[in-house]
C-alpha cells in the first residue's frame, strides 16, 4: 500500500528485455524529484514507451528497480499504484457516453461542480458548452463530434480531476490548429503544476518547458539536461 506520495521517481540501473537477449533498456538510471517534468525524446525504438511501461508496471525490470518515494513499485499494490500514477495516452481514450461521464472516468464520486472546474481549468468548458447538450452531449468512441484537439483537452480534464501525483503523458502528434494548440499548451501547464510528469513529447514547446530532457538511443541515455544545457 502506498500512502499519499510526494512523487519522487527513481529508475535505478534498469535493464529490461521483451525478448531474451534483446535488451530494450540497457542500464537506465534516472532521478526525478517530486514536481519535476521529464521529456523523453529519441528515435523510434529507443525505449521511450518501455520506460513508461515499467513505471506503470505493465512489465517488471530484469535488473534494477523503479522506486516511488524510495519504495520499490513491486511492493506497492496495483490499485494503489494506479490511483497515484495517471496516464494520458496519445490515442486519447474516449468511450461511448456523455462528456460528463468521460471526464469523471476514474473519479466516479466527482460532483458536477468538480467536473466543470476541471474542464474550465484546462480550457475545455467553452467548447463543451457549445455542444448541443453541453456536458450531457453523447460522444462515441470513434465518433467525430470531437476534434483531436478537443479530445486532448477532455483527456486533460479527466487527468486533472483524477489528480495523480505522477502523470504520464504520451503527447499526440496529430496536427492541431494554432488556437487549440495554444489552449493545449496552457492546459498542459495547469495539468503539470505540482506533479511529477513523464512526457513522451513531440511538440517543441513541451520539450522546451520540461525541467529535464532525457535523450534515449538504443536503450541508453545519450544526453540529459535542461533545454538550455543541451
Ligand atoms: P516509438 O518512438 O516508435 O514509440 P519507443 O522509443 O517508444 O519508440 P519502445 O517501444 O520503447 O521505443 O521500444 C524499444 C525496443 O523494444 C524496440 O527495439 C522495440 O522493437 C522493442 N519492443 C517494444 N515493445 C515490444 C514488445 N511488446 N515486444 C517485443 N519487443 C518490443
Ligand atoms: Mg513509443
Amino acid at each position: 500500500e502506498l500512502p499519499p506520495i510526494r512523487g519522487d521517481v527513481q529508475f535505478d540501473s534498469i535493464v529490461f528485455e521483451y525478448e531474451a537477449g534483446r535488451p530494450a533498456l540497457k542500464g537506465i538510471s534516472l532521478n526525478v524529484k517530486a514536481g519535476q517534468s521529464i521529456a523523453l525524446v529519441g528515435h523510434t525504438g529507443s525505449g521511450k514507451s518501455t520506460i513508461i511501461n515499467l513505471l506503470c508496471r505493465f512489465y517488471d525490470p530484469v535488473q534494477g528497480r523503479v522506486l516511488i518515494d524510495g519504495q520499490d513499485i513491486r511492493d506497492i499494490s496495483t490499485a494503489s499504484l494506479r490511483s497515484q500514477v495517471g496516464i494520458v495516452l496519445q490515442d486519447t481514450f474516449i468511450f461511448s457516453g456523455t462528456i460528463r461521464d468521460n471526464i469523471r472516468y476514474g473519479r466516479l464520486d466527482a460532483t458536477d461542480a468538480e467536473i466543470v472546474a476541471a474542464a474550465t481549468a484546462v480550457h475545455a468548458h467553452d467548447f463543451i458548452m457549445n455542444l448541443p447538450d453541453g456536458y450531457d452531449t453523447q460522444v462515441e468512441e470513434r465518433g467525430n463530434v470531437l476534434s483531436m484537439g478537443q479530445r486532448q483537452l477532455l483527456s486533460f480534464a479527466r487527468a486533472l480531476l483524477a489528480d495523480p501525483r505522477v502523470l504520464i503523458l504520451d503527447e499526440a502528434t496529430a496536427s492541431i490548429d494554432t488556437e487549440t494548440e495554444l489552449k493545449i499548451q496552457e492546459a498542459l501547464k495547469t495539468l503539470l503544476a505540482g506533479r511529477t510528469s513523464f512526457m513522451i513529447a513531440h511538440r517543441l514547446s513541451t520539450i522546451r518547458h520540461a525541467d529535464q530532457i532525457v535523450v534515449l538511443d538504443h536503450g541508453v541515455i545519450m544526453e540529459q539536461g535542461t533545454h538550455d544545457e543541451l
